[in-house]
């Protein structure tokens, strides 16, 4: 085949292989992977892409070893990959492999075939009719390539989502648990939406549509925005125990997101200077309170990502508060009141280490 049918089928091989095992993609693995497409198989063809470019190399291979033979064979495929494998990682091994496998079977499908199983000279063909093989450069090849290039239209989407089969295929049923899982793995550096599909357990309305994830809560369920008047968000799980219950869920990858982290606990603070300084550090990010606030009558409010308007009307006096602040990668917030309690409930550290650390 020609030089750039090669290379298109390799990168229809290559997403696929990705698609199917979960590794995700990255552009240099793909020109490993076109390079390899051409290099070594046609070294043995001095008028090919390759041939032409080391021509020292290509003379005595074509000489000694004939076209498609050992460049092209299963054994030294084997032998380079068993190396490969214990020796590189997948982002290595994978596109070399896929790109130069690719390459022998796309060369069965020609009318001479390939000899495969060199040192045997018997040609391997691939479909066995020679009417349904494809002439090189004839029409047949250009049909070819145009399917190959729809294939990787296809699975280029499927193969950046690092879920190999069993992943995608339980998404694209919309299983919870695998969305959940695929969450956890994943979350870190992006925001998150999910689709879901549910009812309503106080209204018993159906629920269908795609909402931001705040966090993961228990076993396999979400902390969801809503951006409801009354409740900035609600709890979506398949237990009895959640305001929604979910019967399907599909992730979606956001936007980068980073988030920092600040602690604050404190007797005496208000709610006027906390609204302030909370204000302030949600300008550029999405701030999420997490722990509990004690009011002047002695009101203990649970914050569980939370608003900040969760706080709005009460008479704070007292919080042990972790905030959560999301923003984009490079802009990050500032948090500027101090603590006046030292220990907090959670944290086992030394207050001389805790110091050094906040
Ligand atoms: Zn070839």
């Amino acid at each position: 085949m020609l030089s750039q049918t090669h290379i298109i089928f390799s990168q229809a091989a290559f997403y696929t292989a990705c698609a199917a095992s979960g590794h995700v993609p990255q552009w240099w693995e793909a020109l490993l992977c076109a390079f390899f497409s051409l290099f070594p198989a046609d070294v043995d063809h001095p008028q090919s892409l390759i041939g032409r470019a080391l021509p020292f190399l290509s003379r005595p291979v074509a000489y000694w070893f004939g076209h498609r033979t050992l460049t092209h064979s299963l054994l030294a495929q084997v032998v380079v990959c068993t190396v490969l494998i214990f020796s590189t990682s997948t982002a290595v091994w994978l596109p070399i492999m896929v790109g130069w496998v690719s390459h022998s079977i796309a060369d069965m499908m020609t009318p001479s075939g390939v000899a495969w199983f060199y040192p045997s000279r018997v040609r391997c063909v691939l479909p066995g009719h020679y009417d349904y093989r494809i002439s090189i450069g004839g029409t047949g090849e250009v049909i070819f390539g145009a399917l190959m290039l729809g294939m990787i239209a296809l699975m280029f989407p499927y193969s950046g989502s690092g879920q190999g089969t069993t992943g995608l295929i339980r998404q694209s049923i919309g299983d919870v648990a695998a969305a959940r899982e695929q969450y956890d793995q994943q979350r870190v550096g992006f925001q998150w939406f999910v689709e879901v599909e549910g009812i309503n357990k106080d209204s018993l309305k159906p629920i269908n549509g795609k909402y931001k994830i705040i966090a993961g809560e228990g076993e396999s369920g979400f902390i969801l925005e809503t951006k409801g008047k009354d409740k900035a968000h609600v709890i979506a799980c398949q237990t009895n125990s959640c305001e929604w219950y979910l019967s399907k869920a599909r992730l979606h990858k956001g936007q980068a997101e980073h988030v920092t982290v600040f602690e604050y606990n404190s007797d005496q603070t208000d709610t006027k200077t906390l609204l302030a300084e909370l204000g302030s550090t949600g300008q550029n990010s999405d701030v999420f309170l997490i722990g509990e606030a004690t009011t002047k009558e002695g009101e203990i409010i649970k914050l569980n990502y939370d608003k900040t308007t969760a706080l709005d009307g009460l008479t704070i006096k007292s919080v042990r508060l972790k905030i959560q602040a999301r923003h984009a990668p490079k802009l990050a917030p500032k948090f500027a009141l101090q603590s006046d309690v030292e220990n907090t409930d959670d944290s086992n550290l030394s207050p001389y280490l805790a110091k050094w650390l906040r």
